[in-house]
């Protein structure tokens, strides 16, 4: 059975994409910072595929941790045939009034933290000459967003990040493919106050936020043969909102 990482799989978008793939019949990895129980309870629901799957801690944005676990996968499940850089952090606030910590946590863990992945995986993947890599980013990254320079960046970083390494690993069979969320209904969208979720919601064709589950499939869709010859792509998930 092929291997899937999903980082930041505990919660949100992450847990949604692990479950996917666990019913598209892939063994799960199932990386979080913290929230082990929660990674716990999501293996426990990919199992119910007829799966294996594993709840993993490590932080991404830490490069020795990263190899140490993906070592372990490799040695434990084999080299992974999917990764999901899904994991991600919000500290909003307006560029002016942002501080330097602000700044540096969120480009250390979204893009720092897929970059780490990215590399350590994507090497291993060029051996095994296959491979899928799916990176998260956000619509943020391509049309701009008051109060998240910081995340923009990163997000936007992303999207680079996509599209070199897809010119780097092709020749190996290995595509490299983003997904850009608009607003969907997680524990980060959550934290904004009604009057933005409901100025949110004007700008979006669908009048809706969108469900993990809908992220989870283009997720699924880079990870299939459907696929096989889009690589250094992003595809705007947002319900008609950029
Ligand atoms: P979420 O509910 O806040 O979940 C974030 C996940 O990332 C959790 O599993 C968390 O683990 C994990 N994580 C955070 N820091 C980590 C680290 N250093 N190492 C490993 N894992 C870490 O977020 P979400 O809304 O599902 O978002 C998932 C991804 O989609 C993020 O990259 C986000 O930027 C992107 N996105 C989200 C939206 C949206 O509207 N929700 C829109 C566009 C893009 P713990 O549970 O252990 O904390």
């Amino acid at each position: 059975m092929s291997v899937a990482v999903v980082t930041g799989g505990s919660r949100g978008i992450g847990a949604a994409i692990a479950k996917r793939l666990a019913k598209d019949g892939y063994d799960v990895v199932i990386n979080c910072a913290s929230s082990v129980e929660k990674a716990e309870n999501v293996a426990k629901e990919c199992r119910e595929f007829g799966v294996k799957a594993v709840a993993m801690q490590w932080d991404v944005s830490d490069h020795a941790a990263c190899k140490q676990a993906l070592d372990k996968i490799k040695e434990d499940m084999g080299v992974p045939y999917v990764l999901v850089n899904n994991a991600g952090i919000t500290k909003d606030g307006l560029m002016v009034r942002m501080k330097e910590e602000q700044f540096d946590d969120v480009i250390r863990i979204n893009l720092k933290g897929a970059y780490n992945m990215l590399q350590l995986c994507g090497s291993m993947m060029m051996r095994a000459k296959q491979g899928k890599i799916i990176n998260i980013s956000s619509v943020s990254g391509i049309a701009g967003n008051m109060g998240q320079i910081n995340y923009c960046a990163a997000k936007a970083g992303l999207i680079g990040m996509t599209k070199t390494a897809a010119k780097e690993l092709g020749t190996r069979g290995i595509t490299v493919n983003a997904v850009a969320p608009g607003f969907i209904d997680t524990d980060m969208t959550a934290v904004l106050g009604d009057d933005i979720k409901e100025g949110a919601k004007k700008q979006i064709a669908l009048g809706r936020f969108g469900k993990p589950e809908e992220i989870a499939a283009a997720v699924a869709f880079f990870a299939s043969d459907e696929a096989s010859f889009i690589t250094g792509q992003t595809l705007v998930v947002d319900g008609g909102m950029i």
